[in-house]
């Protein structure tokens, strides 16, 4: 597959290209070689991209929501027909394994599309009677022009999350995608121009921290929508607020994962590889910490490493293939880093630990043990295949433990009691709480953070909260009192 795209950017309905840009090459994680190169956006790039989008936005949100909807929905059908082709890109944009992203990726893309265009219709304010005749009315009016900036680990669905919601509400785009992952989101914006949005409404940038930082201090611009670090979410949210626009930010998490000593041996094991190896550990709601109770661990520890001997590691773009690199070897030397202090801090290695051989950004799926709430492996984002086990008796004292973060994004419990399950769930400080699950992410329900994990939520009707503003219509029916 030929994975150079025609141009760096796309702007107006068309690729553009400057290449006085700063080169940025397109990487394979699987093997390490350069399959393609983009170009950052230069000044009059950006500018290009929000002159095009302000003047398509005007007559955009003008259509009606039914109207919008159906481009939606055409292209939420193009990419499910384009599924194979799709997900074997984001493979080269990622390395995520092919056998993930044929279900994952693109078509959680065209869910959202879907369940957006199928809202935009009904996307309405509501009628206030006031007493003497008198009545208002609300209208949810499209903020104008969003900024949505990408991490690298899903870049079509974050394109997509982002847009669908914007798009429905009438706003224009500009998405800057993950330097690491600039592929997936121009073929975004050439479906939807296929699927007939007009052009300029949906614009792909390219480049790294500078470019997103120049696109959210534009006082043109109205949203930003980040997903990324919680160190980058300061800058962008600061830098936001000072233009005083809208944000959402779904930045990153350290969640817990808390299983019960009567909980489903097999169940809370899936659960549990689930939370920490699908998409090679690079999922921002992943359930790093695993608290496990006493009664249980032995139990878990050994049927976790036996379940783990199973996974194929090897080309991502081989579809038997369940455990492929990781992004960069940027991250797997920021992961490595993390695992030798985890090691010199006196958690118990498991499993893995290693870089695997040959080409490529591979990582052998790690497991520590005997891991303490005080270590950097229990505290910090790793964003990497490393799980740590820490051990609990007692539910009260775990719940204060698992809240013990600077994080809030996720949580998930695994018990068949499910009074405990619903009292415990009721107090973890998280925005999407699992039980007996975890790392469900249909775009009818709700998705973000609390605490340093964001702000707004993502997919659900939420979302169109957080892409248009509400305006409150007054209306006298008889005569105007004034004081004199
Ligand atoms: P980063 O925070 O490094 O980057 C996120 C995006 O922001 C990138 O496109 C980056 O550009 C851009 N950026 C960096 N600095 C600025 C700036 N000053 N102004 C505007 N934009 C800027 O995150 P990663 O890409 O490394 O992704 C991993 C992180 O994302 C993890 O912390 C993870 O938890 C989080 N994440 C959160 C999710 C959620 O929904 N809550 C989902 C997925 C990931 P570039 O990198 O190209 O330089």
């Amino acid at each position: 597959m030929d994975i150079q795209p025609k141009a760096s950017h796309f702007i107006q309905g068309t690729y553009v290209e400057d290449n006085n840009g700063t080169p940025i090459d397109v990487i394979y994680p699987a093997t390490g070689e350069v399959m393609g190169r983009v170009y950052s956006a230069t000044p009059e790039i950006i500018e290009q991209a929000i002159v095009s989008a302000k003047s398509a936005q005007v007559a955009w949100a003008k259509l009606s929501g039914g109207e919008r909807g159906r481009i939606l929905r055409r292209a939420a059908d193009i990419i499910r027909e384009r599924n194979y082709d799709l997900s074997v890109l984001e493979t080269y944009d990622t390395g995520k394994p092919l056998s993930e992203t044929l279900c994952a990726d693109a078509t959680s893309a065209a869910d959202a599309l879907e369940y957006f265009g199928g809202l935009a219709g009904s996307i309405t304010g509501e009628h206030i009677p006031l007493g003497d005749g008198n009545w208002a009315y609300t209208r949810r009016e499209a903020l104008g022009l969003c900024v949505g900036i990408g991490a690298w680990n899903y870049p079509t669905q974050i394109a997509c999350w982002k847009a669908a919601p914007a798009l429905a509400c009438g706003n224009a785009m500009i998405f800057k995608p993950s330097e690491t992952t600039p592929l997936c989101a121009l073929k975004i914006a050439e479906i939807l121009l296929e699927a007939g949005l007009p052009a300029g409404l949906y614009n792909v940038v390219q480049g790294s921290g500078d470019v997103g930082a120049a696109l959210v201090c534009d006082p043109r611009i109205d949203k930003v929508s980040l997903t990324g670090s919680v160190p980058t979410g300061r800058k962008v949210y600061a830098a936001a607020a000072a233009g005083m626009k809208q944000v959402t930010m779904e930045l990153g998490g350290k969640s817990p994962l808390i299983i019960f000593d009567d909980a489903d041996l097999e169940n809370c094991v899936s659960g549990a590889i689930l939370a920490n190896f699908y998409s090679t550990g690079q999922i921002c709601s992943n359930g790093t910490r695993v608290f496990v109770q006493k009664g249980i661990k032995d139990a878990f520890l050994n049927r976790l490493c036996e379940r783990l001997d199973s996974a194929i590691i090897g080309d991502p773009q081989d579809e038997a293939t369940n455990f492929g690199p990781m992004v960069s070897e940027r991250q797997l030397a920021l992961v490595l880093g993390f695992i030798k202090k985890g090691k010199a801090e006196g958690a118990r290695l498991v499993t893995g630990g290693n870089r695997i051989a040959g080409g490529g950004f591979y990582l052998q799926p790690t497991i520590f043990a005997e891991v303490t709430d005080d270590m950097s492996i229990a505290r910090d984002e790793i964003f990497g295949p490393v799980m740590s086990v820490l051990d609990f008796e007692d539910e009260a004292d775990v719940i204060a433990r698992a809240n013990a973060t600077e994080f809030g994004l996720a949580a998930g419990v695994f018990t068949t009691d499910f009074s405990r399950a619903h009292r415990v769930t009721d107090r973890l400080q998280a925005g999407t709480c699992f039980i007996n699950s975890y790392n469900d992410a249909p775009v009818e329900v709700p998705f973000g953070g609390m605490k340093m994990s964001g702000i707004g939520r993502e997919n659900s009707k939420e979302a169109i909260l957080h892409y248009s503003h509400v305006k409150s219509v007054f209306v006298r029916m008889g005569k105007m009192e004034s004081p004199f």
